[in-house]
């Protein structure tokens, strides 16, 4: 039955949307997987796979021909330091992006799309201290979301909800909270958090200081691969039209993480704190009551497992390049 249902994902060559097509190809389903460049880190398992610029309209036109569903993954951005500095780049390429998707989507008969959006819209003075409230979806309004990224992905998902009323398209909105996991970026730039604190964390020896950008006081909550991945398939598949967060809720300090990825590596290291560099909003957690209501699921992967599980591939790869020299690993954290 699966077999019958075309299904597109952009964003494919990336972390999210390249898990996402090993899902979808482990259910059966007929998948084209777009994105400006191929999976980093292992081959795709998508039946077609286009490179095409998102950006542009023809290119749309092509990825979203013939498909039932899109889910649309594909986003210039980065972590925090790459976001900081380049709002003006991301505003562009991800409008562009997503104006053209939702379009090429309609006029090519797509049944439902699913858009993927952040937890960097809500408003920064929901998010000034480590110790908030979760947020809860209608926190969003009134609007001051993160600057160029979090404000672009806030006017895509109102775009998705006026393509709903005006035309019928059936569009689902997910605001990811920290998604992280094997596969993903962890050097270059544009690395998020747990990814660049587990190849800080691999590459220090027993007893030395790695650097933490901020004060490690900021607050913030994670959730691993593979619950995103079943979570955005159960929100495609529900009715649900409105706007809903994918993450976990508990929330913990960057210190905090930074320490369970040293017992992970078996490793004691001291922190050095660099204040000058961009850390974001100073708290931030996932509501799950919606969620859990609508989609009678949450999270299952502890955030110790999912660390554990990353970790080791990003250690393993750095082993791989020569960036590491090998072996405390398995025996640290009793990876098989
Ligand atoms: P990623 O950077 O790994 O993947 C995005 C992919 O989009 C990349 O492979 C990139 O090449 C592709 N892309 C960029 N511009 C394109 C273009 N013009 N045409 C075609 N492809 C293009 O990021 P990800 O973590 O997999 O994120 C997937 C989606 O989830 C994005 O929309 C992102 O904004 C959103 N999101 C992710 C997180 C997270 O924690 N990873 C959090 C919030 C939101």
């Amino acid at each position: 039955m699966n077999r019958q249902m075309k299904i597109l994902v952009t964003g494919a060559g990336g972390f999210i949307g390249h898990h996402f097509v090993n899902f979808l190809n482990k259910k059966g389903y007929r998948v084209r997987g777009v994105d400006l460049k191929h999976p980093e880190y292992e081959q795709t398992s998508a039946d077609e796979f286009e490179i095409l610029d998102l950006r542009r309209w023809p290119d749309c036109l092509q990825a979203a021909r013939g498909m039932d569903e899109v889910y649309n993954m594909a986003a210039n951005m980065g972590g925090i330091g790459f976001i900081h500095s380049h709002k003006a780049e991301i505003m562009r390429d991800n409008a562009l992006i997503n104006i053209h998707m939702l379009e090429a989507a309609r006029l090519c008969g797509t049944r439902r799309y699913l858009y993927t959006s952040s937890a960097c819209i809500y408003p920064g003075y929901k998010q000034d201290t480590p110790d908030l409230e979760p947020l809860k979806e209608e926190d969003a309004y009134p609007a001051d979301p993160e600057d160029g990224y979090g404000w672009e992905k806030l006017f895509s998902e109102r775009q998705c909800r006026h393509y709903l009323e005006d035309y019928g398209l059936e569009t689902r909105v997910v605001r990811f909270h920290n998604i992280f996991g094997p596969l993903g970026t962890y050097d270059g730039g544009r690395e998020k958090s747990p990814a660049a604190i587990c190849r800080k964390v691999s590459m220090a020896n027993d007893g030395d200081e790695i650097e933490v950008w901020g004060d490690g006081l900021q607050t913030r909550s994670y959730c691993y691969i593979d619950d995103c991945v079943e979570g955005i398939y159960r929100l495609m598949k529900s009715d649900c039209r409105e706007p809903i967060n994918l993450g976990q809720d508990r929330m913990i300090t960057v210190n905090e993480l930074v320490d369970i990825v040293s017992e992970i590596a078996g490793k004691k290291l001291t922190k050095r704190y660099d204040l000058t560099k961009p850390q974001g909003v100073r708290g931030r957690n996932s509501d799950n009551t919606r969620l859990r209501q609508t989609l009678g699921w949450e999270p299952q992967i502890s955030l110790e497992e999912g660390l554990r599980r990353t970790y080791r591939w990003i250690y393993d790869e750095l082993v791989k390049n020569g960036q590491v020299r090998g072996s405390e690993l398995r025996r640290a954290s009793g990876a098989a």
